[in-house]
């Protein structure tokens, strides 16, 4: 049930206890400072102090603060979001850079040359692919954990010359956990002791059936360090997106996750983000995380400025008021006081529950006055 004692009620509005206590007896009530209110009651005191009402729902902290779902006539084709995955040293890191290296995109703009947690390439068929370039399941569960669904498709990276590894077999458990499909990369095809049937024969103990084993994983030989088969990895990709049929909404204010985050000198709090619906612009303003903010400039991954980002477009926000955590959602509210407002209800949860670990403790605000 929604309550709130008396007291933190009072704090709420910033009036002082005894008026509220003597608020609730004129009301009839007889309270004591440390006693609980139902909402409906404290809804009037709130007014009787002549402030304004607004609940906010605990749906809104522990479930987010996403809208309903698009109307499917709103929905249009979007790009594949990636995450690469694999044992240490089979060369994750060396294929984020060779797939950064094969954009046909580069353009004026000198190709992506930032690193700000994702980017976007566009390979030569004109489709666009965005990579998580934090490689790792640490991250991926991670955003899992805080219910951050951001990857569609994982590329798990097998060294040929190594095989199936302890971390390649955790990754596999995670993607199939998220229910992700997977591709595999069959990396450093061009060492002298490389062995892909190898490769494919391990994955098969690990449930994992390539196509050319009557399987529905694909799997593609490559050289991170020649660029052998990386286009055809691309391809792949595309072809195992277009299974997928990604779609979002475009034209909708902008919700999305926080790849990471940081303060930077002379730039303050900096949030790459990952838009997943809607377009975010200058100027507008969100909550991401227990942290708010308002827009003041979107860099891309080239390090240009822009003034929106649509679905799978990442960006660096920056505007932020504080530094929030990757994986947390970046939603955009409709003005600065509810951003506030939501921003200051979370951060009372986590200290709340910070002061209470350990022990069972009960989030019993529900209400917020202003
Ligand atoms: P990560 O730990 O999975 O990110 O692996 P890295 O990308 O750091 O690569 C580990 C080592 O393998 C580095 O010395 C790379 O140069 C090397 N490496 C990565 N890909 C290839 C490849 O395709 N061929 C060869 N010969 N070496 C590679
Ligand atoms: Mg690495």
């Amino acid at each position: 049930p929604e309550t709130i004692t008396v007291q933190e009620l009072a704090n709420r509005m910033a009036e002082r206890a005894g008026d509220v206590v003597k608020s609730l007896m004129k009301m009839g009530m007889m309270a004591t400072i440390n006693q609980t209110i139902d909402a409906d009651t404290a809804e009037l005191v709130v007014q009787e102090f002549g402030h304004r009402v607004r609940r906010v729902a605990e749906s809104d902290v522990e479930l987010g603060m996403r809208g309903e779902a698009d109307d499917t006539a709103d929905l249009l084709p979007r790009s594949p979001v990636v995450t690469v995955m694999g044992h240490v040293d089979h060369g994750k890191t060396s294929l984020l850079d060779a797939i950064r290296n094969a954009d046909v995109a580069a353009g004026e703009a000198g190709g992506i040359t930032q690193h700000i947690g994702a980017y976007q390439i566009q390979i030569p068929s004109g489709d666009k692919i965005t990579f998580i370039d934090t490689p790792g399941h640490e991250a991926f569960t991670e955003m899992r954990a805080r219910g951050a669904n951001v990857t569609d498709i994982v590329i798990l990276v097998v060294a040929a010359d190594d095989g199936i590894m302890a971390q390649t077999v955790e990754a596999i458990r995670h993607a199939k956990a998220a229910n992700v499909p997977v591709i595999v990369a069959c990396n450093k095809i061009d060492k002298p002791d490389a062995d892909p049937a190898r490769v494919r024969q391990e994955l098969l103990q690990h449930d994992i059936v390539v196509e050319e084993m009557g399987g529905d994983v694909q799997v593609v030989d490559v050289s991170a360090k020649t660029k052998q088969g990386i286009d055809t990895l691309l391809e792949a990709i595309m072809l195992q997106a277009e299974v997928l049929e990604l779609k979002a909404n475009p034209n909708r204010s902008a919700e999305g996750v926080v790849i990471e985050a940081k303060v930077e000198r002379g730039r303050g709090s900096v949030a790459t983000v990952l838009v997943q619906r809607g377009t975010v612009k200058v100027g507008d303003v969100f909550v991401a995380g227990a942290e708010w903010g308002r827009v003041r400039a979107l860099v891309d991954d080239r390090g240009a400025q822009v003034d929106s980002a649509g679905p799978t477009v990442p960006v660096e926000v920056l505007g932020l008021q504080g530094t929030p955590t990757a994986g947390d959602e970046f939603v955009v509210v409709e003005n600065e006081g509810r951003a506030r407002e939501i921003a200051d209800y979370r951060q009372r949860v986590i200290r709340e529950k910070q002061a209470t670990a350990g022990a069972r403790g009960t989030v019993e605000q529900m209400l917020s006055a202003i």
